[in-house]
């Protein structure tokens, strides 16, 4: 259906979309024309009329729409399930006998805001984020299922973010039925993934390039795990052989997870302890008792969404790097990473140099992190590039 409504911006403001920015936030609005509802598609226009793009409107947000194309077009099946095919099909290359998991929909950076589909198995779990992905959703895992197959679409529209929309969270099955425990593999390794009740959509796919160094550079080492979630660095680590693991998290499901998917691979040899406790106060705690690691993963949630948090986050990624480099003996390496918004490339590298010199280690940058190729960047949407790391070795 051609849009009935019209956004039209305000003098000046449609520089950002000339540049194939995806979002339109509402200071740049001038005004409405017509009555879209939340999620319907409106025709977007600069101060002068012309047409720059058709955007799926969100009225309680302040991306007050998020552009589908800027091409002309027919926004409906159609075009999103084609979308939709697209991306599955770019991730093929990702799905073979060693890996049955990867994201198949990574949001803006798919042409498709506000979707999120990772693959777990035959099960696809999708997430629905903004207005317009949230008033397609039929559509959208009708064509999940038309392009991959999937015995079973589960829906975790629960993050905050929704709320910003005006959305309430929404969760349940979607198309086909749920067989649980849902499993996959990664590299080899099978995981179990609560896909109703884990966090995100249940694993954090963006880490599998990042597990796999750790694997490459774990062999008959000491390993810390810090913020382990269900233990995927953890198991990476065993399976490149390290001697041991310790593995922190404060979330009892998630550990209890971790031992399971410990039990599903009897071929990793070492030794694996969890430990439930805050990482701030357990790293204070393992250097009072005179512990030292060869290897330190530190993968903690998002202190800052977005930029207005970075000071306060800024604080709490320097403690945790001190006190991992603390614990890192001469030699060993630490793989350091932040997957908040608000703190760029550039100021984390900052972070983790204030932490060296803190905590007085020599060290030096070995290599640099990011999400894997799943999860793609597109070059108009560089807020696509959350997920930085840095692999520090100690001298
Ligand atoms: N590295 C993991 C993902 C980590 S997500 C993987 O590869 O799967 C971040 C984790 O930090 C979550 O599991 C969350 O439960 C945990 N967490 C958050 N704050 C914490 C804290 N202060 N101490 C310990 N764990 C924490």
């Amino acid at each position: 259906m051609a849009p009935v409504a019209v956004l039209r911006l305000a003098p000046g403001r449609d520089r950002s979309l000339r540049h194939r920015h995806p979002w339109i936030f509402s200071g740049a609005v001038a005004r409405v024309e017509g009555a879209p509802a939340a999620g319907a598609t409106v025709e977007v226009r600069a101060h002068d009329g012309s047409v720059l793009a058709l955007a799926a409107y969100s009225p309680r947000s302040q991306i007050r729409a998020r552009v589908w194309s800027f091409e002309p077009a027919t926004v409906d099946a159609a075009f999103l399930g084609e979308r939709v095919r697209r991306a599955v099909a770019a991730r093929a290359a990702m799905l073979d006998a060693r890996h049955s998991g990867c994201r198949l929909v990574h949001g803006e950076s798919d042409g498709l805001p506000g979707v999120i589909a990772d693959r777990y198995g035959d099960t696809v779990v999708l997430q629905l984020l903004a207005a317009g992905a949230d008033a397609w959703r039929e559509v959208i895992a009708d064509a999940l299922v038309a392009h991959t197959g999937a015995a079973c679409v589960v829906e975790r529209s629960d993050a905050e973010v929704r709320a910003l929309e005006g959305l309430d969270p929404r969760s349940g099955v979607l198309r086909g039925s749920l067989r649980e425990p849902v499993t996959f593999v990664e590299d080899g390794i099978a995981y179990e993934v609560d896909v109703l009740h884990g966090q995100k959509t249940g694993f954090y796919l963006d880490q599998r390039d990042n597990r796999r160094l750790v694997r490459e550079r774990a062999r008959g080492a000491e390993v810390l795990n810090a913020f382990c979630y269900t233990g995927g660095f953890s198991l990476a680590a065993l399976a490149g052989r390290a001697s041991s693991a310790l593995s922190i998290d404060s979330s009892a499901e998630a550990l209890a997870l971790a031992r399971t998917n410990l039990a599903r691979n009897p071929a990793l040899s070492g030794s694996a302890h969890w430990q439930e406790g805050d990482v701030f106060a357990e790293l204070r705690n393992l250097r009072a008792a005179g512990r030292a690691f060869d290897l330190v993963v530190l993968d903690p949630p998002k202190f800052a969404p977005t930029a207005k948090h970075a000071p306060k986050a800024a604080r709490a990624y320097k403690d945790v790097n001190l006190w991992a480099l603390k614990l890192l003996r001469p030699g060993g390496l630490l793989a350091t990473f932040s997957c908040s918004g608000g703190i760029t490339a550039d100021l984390f590298q900052k972070i983790v140099a204030g932490a060296a010199l803190d905590a007085k280690a020599d060290a030096a940058i070995v290599g640099r992190m990011s999400a894997s190729a799943d999860h793609p960047v597109a070059l108009a949407f560089p807020e696509g590039d959350y997920l930085k790391g840095l692999l520090v070795r100690r001298r």
